[in-house]
């Protein structure tokens, strides 16, 4: 005999009755909201532990999932086990949605080992609600990123699309630090910025940007370049540096002061129709991670630089290199994938290729060497005004 499969609005009736209905979906689904009068018991704890949750098995149960699917499955095992009265709702939750029936919002019946309710709200579960959805997400991960600071050096052409992502996420701090203001010529690629905002401080009109897409996230804008004298204090209580510069002063200043005080680095280059990306985590982990210093010791003489100002850039480049920057920091908050260590990440617009060269850790390296004394931060001359 098969399963019967009810309509959402007959559930309702009958659980209004005397029917037990069981959301069967996991806690990260549920918290976005559950028809009204359901339990909450995940497919596998129920079909684990029917007994448990079911002392009576001649009561009369009706299962509902997010679509149908999962719940058909559940009133099979169920059936099974000698529950001889069991139905699904066809459609799941959401058919129950689109018939308007009563859902109780957002919090109703999870566990409360779940979730601590205090730290989460509508417009939490409503805003993240497909980051919920993603089991290597979900509340925990969304609470790590909301608890994340991030250090974005820039808000040009690669801090435009990291930052804007990075506050869609849910990052909880965002520290921005560029002591540039907008120009016309900004405007091809750093998307942060209005024409409307040309001659205003780029942190202020990224914290307008940032904050109308995301309020929840903070923005710390500093309006400063990053020198030696101010970079240990751009670092100090963020998980995470961005290097958006791109520029090779605050590149080695960034690089040298994450090893010292042990942060990971996303760092990223764009130069006409190339760039690249990569992770240096040698200051969390000495002779396992490589440094921005073990590929390149010193930077090139200025004569030797390209001049960025002429090079150009195809407008979109730093905004593929940006969000691979974003991705990458996400993660590391997040702890999943497999991060950019000790591996260069190479991307030609052009030929539309990408292209990976593993880095080695330079075991003389002056700034990550293990038992180093750290040499000191070191100013280099401004010969690229960045991207
Ligand atoms: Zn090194």
């Amino acid at each position: 005999m098969s399963i019967p499969e009810i309509q959402p609005q007959q559930a309702l009736d009958r659980q209004r009755r005397s029917a037990v209905l069981i959301d069967v979906r996991e806690a990260h689904e549920r918290v976005l909201g559950m028809a009204e009068g359901a339990l909450g018991i995940a497919m596998g704890e129920l079909i684990a532990a029917a007994a448990e949750h079911l002392p009576d098995t001649t009561v009369e149960v009706l299962l509902i999932c997010q679509s149908g699917v999962r719940s058909l499955r559940t009133a099979e095992a169920l059936r099974a086990q000698g529950f001889a009265n069991v139905a699904s709702v066809a459609g799941g939750t959401q058919r129950w949605i689109a018939e308007s029936l009563p859902m109780v919002k957002p919090l109703g019946g999870i566990d409360a080992d779940d979730i601590d309710a205090d730290d989460i709200d509508a417009d939490f579960a409503e805003r993240y609600s497909r980051h919920l959805r993603l089991p290597q997400v979900g509340l925990e991960g969304q609470r790590k990123l909301e608890s994340a600071r991030v250090l974005m050096v820039g808000a040009g052409g690669l801090g435009s699309p990291a930052a804007y992502y990075l506050a869609a996420a849910g990052v909880g701090i965002l520290r921005i630090a560029d002591d540039d203001v907008v120009d016309r010529s900004n405007l091809q690629r750093q998307i942060l910025h209005t024409d409307a905002r040309i001659g205003t401080a780029k942190v202020d009109s990224a914290a307008i940007a940032l904050s109308a897409l995301n309020p929840r996230t903070r923005i710390e804008a500093i309006a400063e370049r990053v020198s030696s004298a101010n970079v240990e204090d751009l670092l100090d209580g963020v998980d995470i540096v961005i290097d958006g510069a791109d520029n090779f002063p605050a590149r080695y200043l960034l690089n040298d002061a994450c090893v010292k005080l042990g942060k990971p680095l996303v760092y990223g280059a764009v130069h006409r129709f190339e760039g690249q990306a990569s992770v240096f985590d040698a200051g969390r982990r000495r002779g396992e991670a490589p440094c921005y210093r073990c590929l390149f010791p010193e930077p090139p003489p200025p004569e030797a630089a390209p001049n960025c100002a002429e090079a150009g850039v195809l407008g979109v480049l730093p905004g593929v290199i940006g969000l691979i920057q974003a991705t990458e920091a996400i993660k590391l908050i997040l702890g999943i994938g497999d991060p950019l260590i000790g591996r260069l990440l190479q991307f030609d617009a052009l030929s539309m290729r990408f292209r990976e060269t593993r880095l080695q850790v330079d075991p003389d390296c002056a700034i990550c060497a293990s038992g180093k004394a750290f040499p000191g931060y070191v100013d280099y001359a401004v010969f690229c005004a960045g991207e």
